[in-house]
């Protein structure tokens, strides 16, 4: 391609892990920001994000480079979304090509065209079509399809599979085309709810609705809602005059908080387009939805944390569902955090955001008391539902069975008697979590980490949980020769044998990441639980998140010592958060329910304040305590990370820094460290970290971008492999 005499400069930035932009030729008219262009980048091609038009570069002239193609007519990302990816470059000190490609979906990063592509939509052939009453799911799919054409991945995260789409397509009702569906304008239908759809509100929905609607421009809220206290209603009311207005609506919500249910309750409410962005999606589903979000044909975007980052033509109004949870946080590459991020868009937009939690995180009850958010509390269940009693039963000198005391199994066969259904708390799957030989005390550990293998015996494997690492079970002790083997600790797969030993008369059901891996399995299990096809459910915490089972009258918490004593500061806020949740599963429907939980510590001050006081109680003397000891949300921290195969590089390098950093930093700013990681080996690799911390952020950030300047000057940077953790949540 011949470039014209006086070809312009495009600063460009990369994916490349490098702290700096890039400066590039190209011929006149330059592509504004926001558009792509193809640019040589060493050997290769890459595609690159155009940022600025500079006057001029620090590179000499005559090494600049021409650009190769300009690959979008249109800007993907509007001027507010880089100003928001440039702000969030500088606060978590990041490399901006990392930063600026996350907003972007796969394919666009891969050069593909910004525009819909023949994703095969499923749409019905015949409106009035019905099947026989038998076939539910098959009569949920023309429900679904009645109100427009979806994709399988669609289809798939609101529970209908592919067989039954296959099926109904035999009946030729419905059909697979490779077209679009048609972009109505939604907002002229935007939102025709009939008032008798909608349940009348209790007297703190209708007080926290009114305050949210009369809030002009930007204006956030921390909804502190106990489970079943209707948070969900409250997000509705609010959203309609925003979506009537034209506006549309983003939803984030957790990792696996995204179900059928979810979508469902704002699919009934609004006859608008509903897209979702979560991680199950193929990158083409991706890109489709990005794009609706853009283009303004979707209403209600509902997604996890990455879809924070998409563009929006029209946003209105952001809401975070149970905002606690750290899955709104990125824990590699760019380390974000959604719910902070979401913040400032919505600042700069001048709109209005919804924090909601049944247990506020302690930085934004921090924000609340501080006058920065606008607290509103719903402490009451509407109508009959009631809330759950709170049991704490001391496992001191008791002789349990798979983790279980004769107390406890004495409650789960009450409720089962009674036709109820139990859930049981275990964070743990696999069998046990270590197995041991009886003969020697040989202990299969993994060789790559600092952890022991966990036994699965289902798959008669031992599994490292923590670099993945599998091997077969071995038939003696590698050591001794014994046969004796045995596991030590619990699992949920012990405990569902021990149960369904027990009680052989009711279904049970086991959920954890092990049997939860296939494509829709998950939501099959959820099924069963509904259908009524299990009586007893055994889950780690995938099983404690938003799901609402109207039968279950009992839960219980099978092991709630080890939180006590961990050394993460934060990990007493972590369980509280959990146990309430854990709770909030019993008693949501016009059946009490109650709360168990086993421990050794049943006089535990913690363990007394949540189940006597609540929440808000422990969270209030919890913060008192961060505040005294300047930990988190009273200081500001930012982490560093290093690893490498020998333990002396990584903790070279570090000493180093800290010895040419520490003379340079004020006194207000805190510098712990080297320290070894919680696990010092993981998958091979020793790991060290430096904690800063200060109770000022700029002073802090000028410390990391001082650190930042240092590892530049240092050979034993290149050692190793480093990041930094700006307000890490995992020490
Ligand atoms: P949360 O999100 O706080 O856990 P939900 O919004 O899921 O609570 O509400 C719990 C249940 O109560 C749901 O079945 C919901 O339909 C119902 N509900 C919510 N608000 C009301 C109300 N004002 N009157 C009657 N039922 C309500
Ligand atoms: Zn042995
Ligand atoms: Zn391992």
């Amino acid at each position: 391609m011949s470039i014209p005499a006086q070809p312009g400069l495009l600063r460009v930035t990369l994916p490349v892990p490098l702290r700096r932009e890039f400066d590039y030729l190209c011929p006149l008219p330059l592509p504004v920001p926001g558009c792509r262009v193809s640019v040589p980048f060493g050997n290769r091609v890459m595609t690159a994000l155009v940022l600025s038009h500079p006057e001029d570069s620090d590179i000499d002239a005559t090494r600049l480079k021409p650009i190769g193609a300009i690959l979008d007519k249109e800007p993907l990302l509007a001027e507010a979304e880089l100003r928001l990816l440039a702000w969030a470059t500088q606060y978590y000190l990041h490399a901006p090509g990392e930063v600026y490609f996350q907003a972007l979906p796969t394919l666009l990063r891969k050069g593909e065209a910004a525009a819909y592509r023949s994703t095969p939509y499923w749409h019905l052939l015949d409106a009035e079509a019905g099947v026989s009453a038998q076939a539910i799911k098959q009569q949920q799919a023309l429900t679904l399809l009645r109100q427009g054409p979806l994709t399988a991945g669609e289809l798939e995260i609101r529970g209908i599979s592919g067989a039954i789409l296959q099926a109904l397509a035999k009946k030729q009702l419905i059909e697979k085309k490779d077209q679009l569906p048609e972009t109505v304008d939604w907002r002229a239908t935007a939102t025709e709810v009939a008032d008798d759809d909608k349940p009348r509100l209790t007297t703190e929905q209708a007080l926290a609705v009114s305050l949210i609607q009369s809030a002009r421009g930007f204006n956030p809220f921390l909804l502190e809602g106990i489970t079943g206290s209707g948070k969900t209603e409250v997000y509705l009311q609010i959203m309609e005059p925003v979506l009537q207005a034209g506006k549309q609506v983003l939803v984030l919500v957790p990792e696996i908080g995204l179900t059928p249910q979810t979508i469902s309750r704002f699919q009934q409410r609004f006859k608008v387009p509903i897209s979702t962005l979560h991680s199950g999606m193929n990158e083409r589903e991706r890109l489709d939805a990005w794009l609706s979000c853009r283009d303004g044909s979707t209403a209600i975007v509902i997604g996890t944390r990455s879809a924070l980052l998409t563009p929006f033509a029209r946003l209105g109004m952001v809401i975070i569902d149970e905002e606690h949870d750290t899955s709104f946080k990125q824990q590699d590459g760019f380390r974000y955090h959604a719910r902070d991020l979401a913040l400032l868009r919505a600042r700069q937009l001048d709109i209005p955001i919804v924090l909601g939690s049944a247990t506020p995180s302690f930085e934004s009850l921090h924000n609340a008391a501080g006058g920065k958010y606008q607290l509103l509390t719903l402490s009451q269940r509407p109508g009959t539902a009631t809330v759950a009693e709170h049991v704490l039963l001391d496992s001191k000198h008791v002789q349990m069975n798979a983790g279980l005391s004769p107390q406890l199994l004495q409650l789960v066969e009450q409720e089962l008697a009674k036709g109820n259904q139990v859930m049981l708390f275990l964070n743990r799957r696999g069998y046990a979590p270590a197995l041991l030989c009886h003969d020697c005390g040989w202990l299969a550990d993994c060789e790559r980490c600092d952890a022991h293998y966990t036994w699965h015996r289902h798959s008669s494997r031992l599994h490292c949980h923590h670099c993945d690492h599998q091997r077969p079970l071995p038939p003696s002790c590698p050591s001794c020769g014994s046969r004796q083997l045995v596991g030590t600790g619990l699992g949920t797969e012990q405990v569902e044998q021990a149960l369904s030993g027990l009680f052989p008369q009711y279904g049970i059901i086991r959920i954890d990441r092990d049997n939860t891996r296939r494509k829709g399995s998950f939501q099959q299990h959820l099924e069963g639980i509904r259908n009524g096809k299990y009586q007893i459910l055994i889950g780690t915490q995938m099983l404690a998140k938003g799901h609402h089972f109207p039968d279950v009258t009992l839960v219980a918490m099978l092991d709630a010592d080890g939180a006590l004593f961990a050394s993460d500061f934060r990990a007493t806020e972590r369980f509280a958060q959990l146990y309430i949740q854990v709770a909030g599963r019993a008693g949501r429907a016009s059946k009490p329910g109650r709360v168990v939980l086993q421990t050794h510590q049943p006089e535990h001050a913690l363990l007394q304040d949540l189940a006597n006081q609540g929440y808000r109680h422990f969270a209030h003397s919890a913060l008192q305590e961060r505040q005294a000891a300047a930990l988190p949300p009273f200081s500001f921290q930012a982490l560093f990370r290093a690893q490498a195969t020998q333990a002396d590089q990584v903790q070279t390098f570090l000493q180093q820094l800290v010895q040419q950093l520490l003379p340079n930093l004020p006194s207000s700013v805190l510098c712990l460290g080297p320290l070894s990681a919680q696990m010092e080996r993981k998958a091979g690799q020793y790991r060290y970290q430096l904690l800063l911390q200060a109770s000022n952020r700029r002073e802090l950030a000028a410390a990391c971008r001082l650190a930042l300047a240092l590892i530049d000057t240092l050979a034993s940077a290149r050692k190793v492999r480093w990041s930094l953790d700006i307000d890490p949540v995992e020490l």
